[in-house]
C-alpha cells in the first residue's frame, strides 16, 4: 500500500464510514476506507439496538435532530436497494404513570416541529389493542409508525460491498497510527505503511478525538458510554410488534423492549458513563436492571430466554451532539463523529452532507455507470418449501445445513465468503451462523471448515475476529497444558 495517493481517505468503517464511502462512489474519485478491524462494522455499528429512530426524541435545532429523521426517511430505498433486511415495525412511547403520559405531549410536539411523520397520541385502551402484552399499568403511548428496525452489521456491510462495486477500496486490519498535512496533501501512517490522501472523513467512532487530535484539532473529545444489551430466543420475538421505549427519565432514551429484525427479541440498553473504550463486559447488575425496567413495560418478558449479553460504547461527545463539520485547524478533514444514539439512524443523511461539505471544497462528478444495487442475498430460511427445492435442484451446496438453529446452508456461508466475510464472527453476522440459540456450539467447525478451504488457509488459521483470535490453536494450547499436567 505504500505511496498510494487517494482523493479521499475515509478512516473508520462503522456505519458512518461505509455510507460515506458509498456515497462517494458515485462520483469519479479515487477513495479508500482505513480500517483498523479485520471487517467493517465491528465497532459500535455491531452492537447497538438496531432501531431506525423515529425522530422524537431529539431537541430541535440540535444535529442529532436534523440528521435523524432525514436518515429514517432514506432508509427503505437504501435498504432495498441494498438488499438488506429492514422492517419498519413502528415505535410506542408507554406512558405508566399519568405524569409520564403529560410528558408525551411535549415529545408529540417535538416530533413535529422534527418532521416526524404519522407521529400521534393513543390512549390505553387503543395502545393495549395494539399491543396486547403492555403492562396493565399502562396509561397512553406516543405511536411513531415510521420507527423500524434493521440489522446495523449487514448493512455496513452491503454498503462497503457496494461502494467497492463501484470502484472504493478498502484497507483492513490497517490502523491509523499518525497524520501529517503539508497544505495540499496529508500523509496517513498506519501499521501497514502510509497512503497520501487529499482529503480525510474523519469516522473513528470512539476514536475520532485521537484522529483529530492527529491534526492538532482538539475541538472535541469523545466521553464513552457503555450499554449493555440481551438477546433474547426466538420464542420471544413477538410478544410485541412494535419497540418499545419507556418515557425518558435522564439523559438516554431508556431501557427497551426490540422486535428485532432477525425475529428475536432484545432488551437493553443500560447507559454508564465509562473510563476504557473496550470495557465491553457485561454484568448480572446490567441486567438486572435492565429486567426490572422492562418488566413494567411489557408483561410475560422470559429471562431465562437471553441467549446472548453483550454491550456497544456510545461514542459521544463532550458538546452533547454530533459533530458533523471540516475540521477548523484543518477544513480538508471532516469530522462525522460524536455518533451516539440516532447516529446509526442517522448515517445515510450523514453521508450525504458529507459529501456535499466536500463539494464546498473540491468539484466532484458523478459516474455514468453507477450500481446501486447489490447483488441479491439468498436467505435460505425466508424461501418457501418450493422455492428450497429449486435452488438444491441448482446447488447442492443448498442442500447441506451448516447452522441448524438459523437454518443457514452452505451455499449461504460460501457466499458470504465470496463477499467479503474473513472471520468467524464475519460470517455470524452476515449470514447469522452462530447467532441463534446454541451461539455457534454447532456449526464454528462447520464455518471454519468452509473458510479455511475458500480463503485457501489452514484450519489454524481461521480467527475469530481477526488478529489472533485464532481457535484451532488456542484449543490445541490447552490440551497441551492438560497433557502436561497428567505427566
Ligand atoms: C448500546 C447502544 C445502542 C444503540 N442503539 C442505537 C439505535 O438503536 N439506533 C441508532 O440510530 N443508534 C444507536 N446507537 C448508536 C449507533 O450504534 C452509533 O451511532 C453508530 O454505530 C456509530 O457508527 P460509527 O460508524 O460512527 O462508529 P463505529 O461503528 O464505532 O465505527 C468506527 C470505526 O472506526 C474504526 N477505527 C477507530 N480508530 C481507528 C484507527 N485509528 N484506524 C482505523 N480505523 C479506526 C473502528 O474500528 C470502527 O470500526 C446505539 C449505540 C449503543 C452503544
Amino acid at each position: 500500500m505504500q505511496n498510494r495517493h487517494f482523493d479521499v481517505a475515509v478512516i473508520g468503517g462503522g456505519i458512518v464510514g461505509t455510507a460515506v464511502v458509498r456515497e462517494l462512489s458515485r462520483y469519479t474519485l479515487r477513495s479508500v476506507l482505513i480500517e483498523k478491524e479485520a471487517e467493517v462494522g465491528w465497532g459500535t455499528t455491531k452492537a447497538n439496538s438496531g432501531i431506525v429512530h423515529a425522530g422524537f426524541h431529539d431537541k430541535p435545532g440540535t444535529n442529532k435532530a436534523k440528521y435523524c429523521v432525514p436518515g429514517n426517511a432514506l432508509y427503505p430505498a437504501l435498504c432495498q436497494e441494498l438488499d438488506v433486511n429492514f422492517r419498519q415495525n413502528g415505535i410506542f412511547m408507554v406512558a405508566r404513570t399519568d405524569e409520564e403520559a403529560e410528558l408525551l405531549h411535549t415529545y408529540l410536539e417535538q416530533g413535529r416541529e422534527n418532521g416526524v411523520p404519522g407521529i400521534r397520541l393513543v390512549n390505553a385502551e387503543e395502545a393495549v389493542a395494539l399491543e396486547p402484552n403492555l403492562t396493565k399499568d399502562t396509561k397512553a403511548a406516543l405511536d411513531a409508525p415510521s420507527g423500524g428496525v434493521v440489522a446495523p452489521f449487514e448493512l455496513a456491510t452491503a454498503l462497503m460491498e457496494n461502494a467497492e462495486d463501484n470502484g472504493a477500496e478498502l484497507l483492513t486490519e490497517t490502523r491509523v497510527e499518525d497524520i501529517a498535512w503539508d497544505g495540499t496533501s496529508f500523509t496517513i501512517q498506519t501499521n501497514r505503511g502510509s497512503v497520501t490522501a487529499s482529503h480525510i472523513i474523519n469516522a473513528a467512532g470512539l476514536f475520532a478525538d485521537r484522529i483529530a487530535a492527529m491534526v492538532d484539532d482538539t475541538s472535541f473529545s469523545i466521553v464513552p458510554r457503555k450499554g449493555e444489551e440481551y438477546l433474547m430466543d426466538k420464542a420471544m420475538g413477538d410478544i410485541v410488534e412494535r419497540t418499545i421505549f419507556p418515557v425518558p427519565t435522564g439523559w438516554t432514551k431508556g431501557v427497551l423492549v426490540i422486535p428485532t429484525v432477525d425475529g428475536n427479541l432484545m432488551i437493553g440498553p443500560t447507559g454508564e458513563t465509562i473510563e476504557r473504550r473496550d470495557d465491553m463486559a457485561t454484568t448480572a447488575e446490567g441486567f438486572a436492571q435492565v429486567y426490572q425496567n422492562v418488566k413494567t413495560l411489557v408483561e410475560g418478558i422470559d429471562p431465562s430466554k437471553v441467549i446472548a449479553p453483550f454491550a456497544g460504547i456510545r461514542a459521544a461527545s463532550d458538546r452533547g451532539d454530533f459533530v458533523i463539520e471540516p475540521s477548523s485547524v484543518c477544513p480538508a478533514m471532516i469530522h462525522a463523529a460524536g455518533m451516539e444514539s440516532p447516529g446509526l439512524t442517522a448515517a445515510p443523511a450523514i453521508a450525504l452532507d458529507v459529501v456535499r461539505m466536500l463539494q464546498d471544497q473540491v468539484a466532484l462528478t458523478k459516474k455514468p455507470d453507477f450500481r446501486p444495487r447489490r447483488r441479491p442475498v439468498v436467505r435460505f430460511h425466508q424461501l418457501s418449501r418450493e422455492e428450497q427445492a429449486g435452488l438444491i435442484e441448482q446447488d447442492a451446496r443448498y442442500g447441506r445445513i451448516v447452522c441448524r438453529c438459523e437454518t443457514v446452508t452452505e451455499a449461504e456461508v460460501i457466499d458470504a465468503v465470496k463477499r467479503g466475510g474473513r472471520t468467524i464472527d464475519g460470517i455470524k453476522f452476515r449470514v447469522r451462523a452462530g447467532a441463534g440459540r446454541c451461539q455457534g456450539g454447532f456449526c464454528m467447525p462447520l464455518v471454519m471448515k468452509i473458510l479455511s478451504r475458500e480463503l485457501g488457509i489452514p484450519m489454524q488459521e481461521v480467527s475469530k475476529r481477526g488478529g489472533e483470535t485464532y481457535q484451532l490453536k488456542a484449543a490445541a494450547k490447552q490440551f497441551l497444558t492438560v497433557e502436561e499436567a497428567v505427566q
